[in-house]
């Protein structure tokens, strides 16, 4: 899926195809594909933006509701 970024080094806002997302054990979120911040290049270093975040809410709540029809 394409999230929007926003840089945590310079800034930039940019749309990221990171793959399918997935939470580890600790909840923490885990891309497949890790972020690359396409002005300055920076790695690691991506934030969500506003945008990134609800976008991460739509999945979140999808995959709950993925989980509730499994059981
Ligand atoms: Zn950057």
């Amino acid at each position: 899926m394409e999230v929007n970024f926003n840089c945590g080094v310079c800034r930039t806002n940019y749309d990221y195809e990171v793959g399918e997302p997935s939470m580890d054990d600790d909840f923490k979120l885990v891309f497949e594909h890790k972020p690359v911040c396409p002005k300055c290049g920076a790695i690691d270093k991506e934030l969500l933006s506003e945008i990134g975040q609800s976008q991460m809410t739509e999945w979140d709540l999808r995959n709950l509701d993925m989980d509730l029809d499994l059981d």
